[in-house]
């Protein structure tokens, strides 16, 4: 079961979500669709815990942590909850300085003290799924942008998350270089990888989505299955945003 419910989150006075709750169904992915402004990346990195809510809940399994106004909440009450989570941004965010195998492996050494040898045996599987054992070796920098975002989303799968954050995964990338990236999402979502996906990309959310939310302003506008909310929107300005985009 993963949950964010009646989250609140203000950056001083902008109040940017309002008391969003969602369900994030497991083995399926949930696109997060909304305008640029709407707080797709915000709710993503509550879920993450790297932005921390005013107030609500955040549930991930048994992982649960209640977040009210005053509050404390330690580093180490976050640790639990953060590692049942991997995220993928929009720019990759590779490590320069490591090789793409070292990329995936440094989460396993650094973070979860695997040893050398199984971190690395578990980092060249994952290079495998994503299409880039070739590649092992190479830096960051001499990988096209698909490239470094299929080593990224290995990167992201390495330590076994529960759910698979993604930002706009495909949007820093020309058309034919997401499309290797959309293949590689869309394999993940055949094998039942829990995702949480933020895209403008309505057509990248109708291929791989199971569930969307739409998002405006903070606040949940709709949220169904995906045949649903694109074929038959309840709301209007879902209706509007579906329609200004295709
Ligand atoms: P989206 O991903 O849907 O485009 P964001 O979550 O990035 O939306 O942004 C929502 C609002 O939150 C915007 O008004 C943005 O300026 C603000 N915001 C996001 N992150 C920060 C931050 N770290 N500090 C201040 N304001 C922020
Ligand atoms: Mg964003």
């Amino acid at each position: 079961m993963i949950s964010l419910t009646d989250i609140h989150k203000s950056f001083g006075d902008n109040h940017v979500l309002k008391g969003v709750s969602i369900v994030v169904p497991e083995g399926g992915v949930t696109a997060l669709i909304g305008a640029s402004g709407s707080g797709k990346s915000t709710l993503l990195r509550c879920a993450n815990l790297l932005e921390i809510p005013q107030s609500g809940e955040v549930r991930i399994d048994d992982a649960v942590i209640e977040f009210t106004p005053g509050g404390k909440v330690g580093r180490k009450d976050l640790l639990p909850l953060r590692r049942k989570t991997g995220m993928v941004f929009q720019n990759f965010q590779l490590f320069p300085h490591l090789t793409a195998l070292e990329n995936v492996m440094e989460g396993l050494l650094v973070v979860l003290n695997w040893p050398q040898e199984q971190a690395r045996q578990r980092a060249l599987e994952l290079l495998d799924k994503v299409g880039m054992t070739a590649k092992a070796d190479a830096w960051p920098s001499s990988l096209s942008g698909g490239q470094q975002q299929r080593v990224a989303i290995a990167r992201a799968l390495a330590p076994a998350p529960k759910v698979l954050l993604c930002d706009e995964p495909t949007s820093a990338l020309d058309p034919q270089l997401a499309g290797e990236v959309v293949e590689v999402l869309s394999q993940l979502a055949r094998e039942g990888t829990t995702m949480l996906m933020a895209t403008h990309d309505l057509r990248l959310a109708a291929k791989i989505a199971t569930n969307v939310v739409f998002l405006q302003d903070g606040e949940v506008v709709e949220a169904g299955p995906v045949r649903q909310v694109f074929g038959a929107p309840k709301d209007e300005r879902t209706k509007r945003f579906i329609t200004t985009l295709t």
